[in-house]
C-alpha cells in the first residue's frame, strides 16, 4: 500500500529517511539492537549527548539549560513542572487556552499549589488565545500553552513576563523559532513533532533546579536528572535515537528558521482555501490560528459523508476533529510534506466545484 498523507494529531509524521533508518537500527546497530544495548554502553552515551547537543543547536539554547529525555509524556510535565516551580508562595498563575492547559491546572493543584487562573479563553470554547496577559510578582510562576492542539489556537508571539516562566510547547517545539532564554521550564511530548512516544523534552533553567518549596519524589525531582545528565535511570532508548535522528534530519534541511517557512506555506495554503471556499469555515480567531491544527467545519453538516468519502479516496488519514470541537483538523507538523497539503486543498476545491 502506499503511503498515506498523515494528518493525525499524534503520534505523527516523521521524515521517511528518519523511519528507514530507524528500522535499521532495530536490526542491527553496531552489531546489536538499538532495542537491546546498554543505556550505559558508549554507543547509546553518545546518541544522548548528539540527541542533547542537536536540541540545543536547533532552538538556540543558551549557557545555563539542561535538556532532558524523561518519561510519563507531557502529562506527567504537568506535574513536574509545578512540583519544581514551587517556591514559598506556593501560588501559580496559569492561563487556560483550552483541554491541555485545563489538565496542567488540574497537576498543580495535585502538586499543593493554590492556582489562579489569570486569563482564559474558555467563554467562547477556547477559540482564541487570550491579550495582554498581566502578571505579579506574587506568584511563584506563570504557565501558558504555546500551540493548542486541540482547538487549533497558537500563541503567534510568544508573551513574555517579569516571573519565571513554564511553557509547554509539546505541539510546535521545532516548528518555529523561539527565545528559550524566556522561560525556565519548557516541555513537550515527543510524539507530536519530535519522534516516536515514549520520551518527553524537558529544556531546563539550571538556577531553578532544587530551588523547591515543596518535597518532591526523586524521580519528579529535575535536579535528579540534571544531576545525572538524563541517564538516572534507563531513558526510552528508543525513542531518543528516533527523535535524534529526527534532528540530524531538521538540521540538515536548514534547521527551525527553514521548517518555519515551509510550515508558514503549509498554513498559508490551507487557510487561504478554507477562507475562500463557501463549503468550509475557520474555527477559531483568525490571529490566533495555529500553523500546527488547523480546525475548520462544513458550513453545511448534511455533506460530511461526501466530504469524507472523498479525502478517504485520496490517502488521506487523521482529519477527524477532536470530539470536543467536531469538523475537521489537519494537523501538519514539520514532516508532513507541502504537497499532502496541496492533495487536501485539491480534494476541498473539487468538493466546492460539485456542489
Ligand atoms: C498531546 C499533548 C499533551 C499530552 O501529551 P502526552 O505526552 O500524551 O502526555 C499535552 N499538551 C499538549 C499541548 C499536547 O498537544
Amino acid at each position: 500500500m502506499s503511503k498515506k498523507h498523515n494528518f493525525g494529531a499524534g503520534p505523527c509524521i516523521l521524515p521517511q529517511d528518519v523511519f528507514s533508518e530507524a528500522a535499521k537500527a532495530v536490526v542491527n546497530f553496531n552489531g546489536l539492537s538499538i532495542l537491546e544495548i546498554s543505556h550505559r554502553s558508549a554507543d547509546f552515551v553518545a546518541v544522548m549527548d548528539e540527541a542533547q547537543y542537536l536540541v540545543k543547536k536547533a532552538l538556540n539554547v543558551p549557557d545555563g539549560y539542561s535538556v532532558l529525555f524523561l518519561q510519563g509524556g507531557a502529562s506527567l510535565g504537568f506535574l513536574i513542572s509545578a512540583m519544581n516551580m514551587a517556591r514559598n508562595n506556593k501560588k501559580a498563575a496559569y492561563v487556560d487556552t483550552g483541554a491541555w492547559s485545563t489538565k496542567a491546572i488540574k497537576e498543580a493543584k495535585n502538586a499543593g499549589l493554590q492556582v489562579e487562573i489569570i486569563a482564559t479563553s474558555k467563554d467562547k470554547n477556547f477559540n482564541y488565545i487570550p491579550k495582554n496577559i498581566k502578571v505579579d510578582n506574587t506568584f511563584d510562576y506563570i504557565h501558558i500553552t504555546s500551540n493548542n492542539t486541540i482547538f487549533g489556537t497558537q500563541f503567534n508571539t510568544l508573551p513574555k513576563f517579569d516571573i519565571p516562566v513554564v511553557c509547554d510547547m509539546s505541539s510546535d517545539i521545532f516548528s518555529r523559532k523561539i527565545n528559550v532564554s524566556n522561560f525556565d521550564i519548557i516541555y513537550a511530548g515527543a510524539q507530536k513533532n519530535l519522534g516516536p512516544a515514549g520520551a518527553t523534552l524537558y529544556i531546563v533553567k539550571d538556577s531553578i533546579l532544587g530551588k523547591s518549596s515543596i518535597d518532591i519524589p526523586t524521580y519528579l525531582n529535575l535536579k535528579t536528572h540534571a544531576d545525572k545528565d538524563s541517564m538516572f535511570n534507563t531513558p526510552p532508548v528508543f525513542s531518543i535515537y528516533v527523535a535524534m535522528l529526527n534532528l540530524r534530519h531538521l538540521m540538515k534541511l536548514g534547521g527551525v528558521s527553514v521548517i518555519e517557512e515551509t510550515n508558514q506555506a503549509k498554513a498559508d495554503l490551507l487557510y487561504n482555501e478554507i477562507d475562500r471556499n463557501p463549503l468550509f469555515k475557520g474555527v477559531v480567531e483568525k490571529e490566533d490560528r495555529s500553523n500546527m491544527n488547523v480546525t475548520f467545519v462544513l458550513t453545511d453538516e448534511s455533506l460530511q459523508d461526501e466530504f469524507n468519502q472523498m479525502w478517504n479516496n485520496e490517502g488521506i488519514e487523521g482529519l477527524k476533529g477532536h470530539r470536543s470541537v467536531g469538523g475537521y483538523r489537519a494537523s501538519m507538523y514539520n514532516a508532513l510534506p507541502l504537497s499532502s497539503v496541496e492533495i487536501l486543498v485539491n480534494v476541498m476545491k473539487e468538493f466546492a466545484n460539485k456542489h
